[in-house]
């Protein structure tokens, strides 16, 4: 039997401001470029349909951005009203010509994300299924690393005890920061973590702060620490620079949280510059980019290792054709009312239709501005 083509019949874009427990510090705040980071600015879309489906989706900013990527989405989500919801191709490529002034990177793909990630719950919601087995996953379970114990602001004893925790919770890896303005203390920490958990996979990541001759001297004192990666060892543009770090260290490089478009990554993979590619869904304009872009890094050969945001990336990182990792932090979770199982390393794929995520009461608390398009 098939089902009619359903209709898109509203649009509730909400901006959900959620404050960290502690200011959180890496590499760019020692280096003077950016201000400790005590809130995320978050863009929720909320999506119904004449047939009564409904899809959730997230995109998000740090420190700046949040106001510009819920107006721009304000702007142009009028005209996803009346449209088939499982046109997501034919959606998100008219929202993207309706703003094509302001750029295919950057902020209004972002803006875009968070419509593009409700279409997708929205389809799997409508074939119960989980989002990574409509879209045709590979494993149920994925590797997962914790990064939010390991930022800059805690001291080496409050880095080791929550690393301590997070294997205890069963999360395989440990990431810490690195890219202080003492190498020294970089090691002094990367090698006490190393000591405290033993042969666990362990990865740093300089958040692009260091300089090419800075790179490749702490990438070589850091193999020593058998490191699974380095992550953003230089600026996120520099891509000859990370090409040639990755042809001279054995340690793999990591890089492209930053980039901000399946064409940014595109240049990315051109310069060989990485081992392991880090995309970012909300970044690179949703769901739609990210599986363009993860088609076109397994015929790279690389590996993958989403950046944030696990509550969208577990089922993506699913369904990649390599391992992959995906990357456990805590800062979301008053948000939903789920929350992800991990166990023997690995963060499993919820059963539950779609995302499986549902906003809590705590996030509508959050909520400082929200407007429906449309009629729910
Ligand atoms: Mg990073």
């Amino acid at each position: 039997m098939t089902r009619a083509a359903d209709a898109i019949t509203a649009i509730t874009l909400s901006s959900v401001t959620l404050p960290l427990a502690v200011p959180i510090s890496d590499a760019k705040v020692f280096t003077g470029r950016q201000r400790p980071m005590t809130e995320v600015v978050l863009l929720f879309a909320e999506i119904t349909t004449a047939q009564g489906f409904e899809g959730i989706g997230f995109s998000y900013s740090k420190r700046a951005g949040g106001p510009a990527q819920y107006a721009h989405a304000k702007e142009v989500a009028g005209l996803a009203l009346g449209e088939d919801p499982s046109d997501i191709g034919k959606l998100i490529t008219k929202l993207l010509w309706a703003g094509a002034s302001v750029g295919r990177s950057g902020l209004a793909p972002q803006a875009l994300a968070a419509i593009d990630v409700a279409l997708y719950d929205l389809k799997a919601r409508r074939a119960g299924l989980p989002l990574a087995k409509l879209l045709g996953s590979h494993r149920d379970a994925v590797r997962t690393y914790n990064t939010s114990g390991g930022f800059l602001n805690a001291d080496i004893g409050a880095v080791t005890e929550a690393a301590q925790r997070s294997l205890a919770a069963g999360i395989g890896g440990i990431k810490i920061k690195v890219g202080l303005p003492d190498d020294r203390e970089d090691i002094r920490r990367a090698s006490a973590v190393r000591e405290h958990i033993g042969d666990a996979p362990l990865m740093v990541d300089a958040n692009q702060q260091w300089d090419r001759s800075t790179a490749l001297r702490m990438g070589r004192i850091l193999s020593e620490l058998d490191l699974v990666w380095i992550e953003e060892p230089l600026d996120a543009y520099d891509h000859a620079g990370h090409a040639r770090l990755t042809s001279a260290l054995d340690t793999p490089i990591a890089t492209g949280e930053m980039l901000a478009s399946v064409a940014e990554h595109t240049e990315l993979i051109r310069h060989r510059a990485c081992d392991i590619i880090q995309p970012d869904a909300p970044r690179i304009g949703g769901i739609t980019a990210f599986l363009r872009l993860m088609a076109l890094a397994d015929e790279a050969g690389l590996d993958l290792a989403p950046h944030f945001a696990m509550e969208i990336h577990l089922h993506l990182a699913a369904c990649y054709p390599r391992e992959t990792w995906v990357e456990h932090f805590d800062w979301l979770d008053p948000l939903f009312e789920e929350r992800l199982e991990t166990r023997d390393g690995r963060m499993i794929v919820p059963d539950r239709p779609g995302l499986g995520i549902t906003l809590s009461e705590q996030a509508r608390a959050w909520t400082t501005d929200t407007v429906t398009i449309g009629t729910r």
